[in-house]
């Protein structure tokens, strides 16, 4: 998950250690976690040493398309396509159920298409 800064008001609804909790400990994904801004600078740097790793990822944070955007070139540099590689989804304005049911449901629907 990006929280945007944990001022951004689009995550007030919901709370973001118990949606990364129930993340971990509810979904069949290997761990989550929390940055706090990973379109910045120490994001990119960030994404650059974790996408070595060539995992799935699953990023809840702001719009796909603006995700898509800002992690284009930290996907290029680890040879991998952001459009292929990375599952984006919009979490804000939502409460913690309803974040943890849309995370679920994308991890079901890439279950689906493996
Ligand atoms: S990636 Fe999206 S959610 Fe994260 S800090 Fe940037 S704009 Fe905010």
């Amino acid at each position: 998950m990006c929280v945007c800064t944990g001022k951004c008001p689009g995550f007030s609804q919901m709370d973001i250690w118990d949606f990364i909790n129930r993340v971990r400990i509810e979904l069949p994904v290997e761990y989550g976690f929390i940055h706090p801004q990973l379109c910045e600078e120490d994001g990119d740097r960030f994404l650059n040493d974790y996408l070595k790793a060539h995992r799935k990822v699953v990023i809840g944070a702001c719009a796909p398309n603006m995700q898509r955007k800002m992690f284009r070139d930290a996907f290029a540099q680890a040879g991998l396509d952001v459009n292929k590689d990375l599952t984006s989804i919009d979490v804000r304005d939502m409460t913690t159920d309803q974040a943890v049911e849309k995370v679920s449901a994308a991890i079901a629907k890439m279950e689906d298409i493996k």
